[in-house]
């Protein structure tokens, strides 16, 4: 005698994709449900992605800082120790005020949430196996099915993963003692920010990368050479065109073992910790989308139209577990966007415009086009450039690496990409979205009054130089 419940919309998966796509379908008047296994909300992003390690990101920053950039300001610090359980202990409260925010988020919206596993029974019909004792199992009777259900950490063949030693993105999270030598095998972002945070609390890092650059594929191809030199000016060893064959703990240390990709040479090296962030893979276990024939291409996503739909148009997906960059905004944007089409027919997201920030110091972030991908496309681009060294903020605040990079169209002058490495250029790149979502011309920015002396005049200057010449370089 397990009880059905009938709903509008039901969700799988209380991610970001997730949570903002009930919340969405709820304010559009649906009858709305949310099913998270985790036990907390806000899915991968918020419990062992995005939230938690930029919070190791910023407190690592303020205490390498604090050690090593005090004296030029005129600050005398003495006797600065870093405290790890401290450090952990305000990554966990920012993460339990933000998944609890979104419980609240979820109750203010009148979203029921099922706090369990959601299966397929049929094509309508889910069942939820509760995570709390006491409460029982229950089938949802939905018109509309989001599958949200996100990714996992794909494993590296041959290389166990035992959250101690050899660590995957969810254990470097958690580590209880700073790595003398820690090891990344994966050069993208995850393993960039993850390698940042350690080696400004004093670990000596070394990333093996089987490409012949850093940044994963997104990233423009002269941002990622001067990523790679900041880096290493920080202290990151850099294996690139390497391949790792194997790694195995071994008492207290990790050997590694790779070669060289073009050589075949072989080496090792040994670790305190080896991080292994080679990339996630769409996550459908416990879902029995067998039951319905759920289609998934060889990566193991799942199949959608131009509207999310799977083969059944009434069930969707959305985020990390379909096509696209795993992002968490990439995700939310998808949320909404299926929660519309379902009330209305239409919805929109531009895949054009989907930013991308590593959180590093200096921050990298970047949107639409690369010169790579603009010279694969056939399109004549010009090219506006401006340091942060000529900019007026990023000098007072002794931050001056990085620039700004406009890419507009040669003969309409319209913004096609902006490559930022800089200070905050997470938060600038912004602009650089908007601009281009509306259409604007490297001009149409720069004629623009930005605040001085602010960073964002190295945007209005980068966007000068793209179409004219900058005034203060
Ligand atoms: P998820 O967040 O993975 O959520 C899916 C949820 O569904 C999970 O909570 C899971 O428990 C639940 N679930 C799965 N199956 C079931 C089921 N059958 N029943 C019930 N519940 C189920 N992205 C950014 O944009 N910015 C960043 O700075 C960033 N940093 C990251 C750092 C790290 C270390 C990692 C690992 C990822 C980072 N990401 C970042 C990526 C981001 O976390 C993902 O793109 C995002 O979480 C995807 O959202 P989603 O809703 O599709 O899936």
């Amino acid at each position: 005698n397990i009880s059905t419940k009938q709903h509008d919309v039901v969700v799988i998966g209380g991610g970001p994709g997730g949570y903002i796509a009930a919340i969405k379908a709820a304010q559009l008047g649906f009858n709305t449900a949310c099913i998270e296994k985790r036990g907390a909300l806000g899915g991968t992003c918020l419990n062992v992605g995005c939230i938690p390690s930029k919070s190791l990101l910023n407190n690592s920053h303020l205490y390498h800082q604090i050690l090593h950039d005090t004296e030029k300001r005129g600050i005398k610090v003495k006797d600065v120790e870093i405290d790890i359980a401290g450090l952990q202990a305000a990554k966990d409260l920012s993460v339990k005020q933000l998944t609890g925010g979104v419980e609240m988020l979820l109750k203010k919206n009148k979203v029921t949430y099922y706090k369990g596993n959601g299966s397929f029974v049929d094509e309508h019909k889910i069942k939820v196996e509760p995570i709390e004792e006491g409460v029982e199992e229950s089938i949802l009777d939905a018109k509309n099915i989001i599958i949200a259900t996100g990714s996992e950490v794909t494993p590296f063949p041959g290389i166990e993963i035992d959250e101690q030693k050899i660590v995957s993105s969810t254990g470097i999270l958690s580590l209880k003692s700073i790595p003398k030598k820690l090891t990344v095998i994966g050069g993208g972002i995850i393993g960039l920010e993850m390698g940042s945070v350690y080696s400004r609390l004093g670990s000596e890092v070394t990333v093996i990368e089987f490409q012949s650059a850093v940044g994963g594929a997104g990233m423009d191809g002269e941002v990622s050479k001067n990523v790679q030199k900041l880096l290493k000016k920080q202290g990151f060893n850099f294996k690139l065109g390497t391949k790792v064959l194997g790694a195995k703990v071994n008492g207290d240390v990790v050997d590694i073992e790779f070669e060289d990709v073009k050589s075949g040479k072989k080496e090792s090296i040994q670790s305190d910790v080896l991080l292994v962030a080679v990339g996630r893979r769409p996550y459908l276990k416990g879902l029995n989308a067998e039951a319905i024939g759920l289609e998934v291409d060889p990566k193991n996503r799942v199949v959608i139209n131009n509207k999310f739909e799977t083969k059944y148009p009434h069930i969707q997906a959305i985020g990390d577990v379909t096509f696209g960059p795993m992002l968490a905004h990439k995700a939310e944007e998808e949320g909404v966007a299926a929660a519309e089409y379902i009330k209305t027919g239409h919805g929109h997201v531009n895949y054009n415009v989907i930013p991308a920030v590593m959180y590093t110091h200096p921050e990298v972030a970047w949107v639409g086009k690369t010169e790579e991908e603009l010279k694969a496309e056939g399109i004549a681009y010009k090219i506006g450039k401006f340091p942060f060294v000529a900019n007026s903020r990023a000098k007072t605040n002794l931050d001056t690496e990085g620039f700004v990079k406009i890419l507009a169209d040669k003969e309409t002058d319209r913004m096609l990409g902006a490559h930022i490495i800089g200070p905050n250029a997470g938060e600038m790149i912004a602009e650089a979205g908007l601009a281009i979502e509306y259409g604007a011309s490297a001009e149409d920015v720069g004629r623009v009054c930005h605040a001085h002396p602010t960073l964002s005049e190295a945007f209005k200057e980068g966007c000068l130089a793209a179409y004219d010449k900058p005034l203060n370089f």
